[in-house]
């Protein structure tokens, strides 16, 4: 499908391994990507990500409009230029932040007007504008913008915030195929940067093929679910699918049981992202459920606040506790930061406010997710039998379960 590919290589129980090839290079799954909101997963370097295995990244389209603006990373080649990471990178549309950040917003059948949430500037997202600022980013993937509703929400609410944001699907469509065919930009975008003399800026826009994933929505209703999945479906043969509006305040079983519904309804020769969803009892789970790819900004936001995801649980390195503890963050992690620093160490750096610690902490919480879901995927295609990635996993949340999370 026009650089992507997806291969199903072993099933195991609804668990999956496959590769996902992209422009960019490939992705084994299931994978954890690291959030780079803003350009940069925050306090690493590119290379740390390479080092621990990440193969592919996320941006933000509504952080990145904001701010530098998506006009001024195209006109430095894309995203991947920008930034120094040639991997793959998705670009979430924005619509969840349009919908968690920004202040009075109004939805209708256009788009979403809202406030910036930086200068209070008024702007509007409309599948068209979306579809230009991620072209402009230049991911590989890029996800349409869909009406994110609370978790909670009911059956009226959720029907009609899923049934827009299949009709905003069929426009996204549209204006890709548009922009694909050379049709100049939509006229909400601000007109490029002129180029500055003496230099070769602008470079070259990016221009490698880009997979469109719409958004499966419906809520925590499982036949509104259904009839998402199955309306998208009738729409085209797309490369994979977004499973948004979970792990936003509704109850773990509910996110369960819509995740097991959506394994009987999503074709099998695609991938599933499961969107927003990243600690690490939830990637297991989700797993479990046939889900291939996840994102979070967890890792990263509570490295910075002392938060330590461990194999027996998620600990608070600026406890006393760990004042004179000479072990690792976790005896078996093999993160930069677990090979060479102790506990009581990283718990000085919090306690002096050494940004070094907000960094050693950063890099052991995503290598821990990234390694997770290459054991889970060790332990699905790894020849073992059904039973095997079963007890595995039941195994690895017994342990994480066993020890209850400190308190932040
Ligand atoms: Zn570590």
């Amino acid at each position: 499908m026009n650089g992507f590919q997806f291969e199903l290589q072993r099933e195991n129980g609804r668990a999956r391994a496959g590769r996902f090839v992209t422009p960019h290079g490939a992705i084994d799954t299931p994978a954890f990507m690291a959030v780079g909101t803003l350009a940069t997963v925050k306090a690493l370097d590119p290379i740390d990500l390479r080092d621990m295995g990440a193969q592919m990244i996320l941006g933000n389209a509504y952080h990145l409009h904001l701010r530098p603006g998506d006009e001024l990373i195209r006109d430095f080649g894309g995203l991947h230029r920008f930034m120094g990471w040639d991997g793959p990178i998705l670009t979430d549309s924005g619509g969840f932040q349009v919908f968690s950040l920004a202040t009075l917003r109004t939805v209708d059948e256009n788009g979403v007007e809202f406030q910036s949430h930086i200068d209070g500037s008024r702007r509007v997202f409309t599948p068209e504008s979306v579809m230009g600022i991620e072209r402009n980013l230049g991911a590989d993937l890029i996800m349409q913008i869909d009406h994110v509703i609370p978790g909670q929400s009911d059956e009226a609410t959720a029907r009609d915030a899923s049934e827009r944001s299949i009709r905003w699907l069929e426009r996204c469509v549209a204006e890709l195929d548009r922009l694909r065919a050379g049709g100049p930009p939509p006229t909400t975008t601000i007109p490029s940067s002129p180029p500055l003399p003496g230099t070769v800026f602008p470079l070259p826009a990016p221009n490698h093929p880009q997979a469109l994933f719409p958004i499966v929505q419906g809520g925590i209703h499982d036949h509104l679910r259904r009839d998402a999945a199955r309306a998208i479906l009738s729409r085209g043969d797309w490369p994979g699918f977004g499973i948004g509006g979970l792990s936003v305040g509704e109850a773990k079983p509910d996110m369960y049981r819509v995740l097991e519904g959506l394994d009987a309804e999503l074709p099998p020769d695609r991938p599933r992202y499961l969107m927003g969803v990243g600690f690490p009892e939830d990637l297991v789970e989700g797993v479990r459920r046939g889900v291939d790819l996840f994102d979070c900004v967890a890792p990263t936001r509570m490295g910075r606040n002392g938060a330590a995801f461990t194999r027996d649980g998620r600990i608070n390195i600026k406890r006393a506790e760990y004042r004179t503890d000479p072990r690792p963050l976790d005896d078996e992690c093999d993160c930069a930061a677990c090979k060479r620093f102790s506990r009581g160490y990283i718990r000085h750096l919090f306690t002096s406010d050494e940004i070094l610690g907000l960094r050693l902490l950063s890099l052991h919480n995503v290598h821990f997710l990234v390694r997770l879901m290459r054991e889970a995927r060790d332990a699905i295609a790894g020849g073992g039998t059904r039973a095997s990635f079963d007890a595995w996993s039941r195994n690895w949340l017994d342990r994480y379960h066993s020890r209850p999370a400190t308190s932040e």
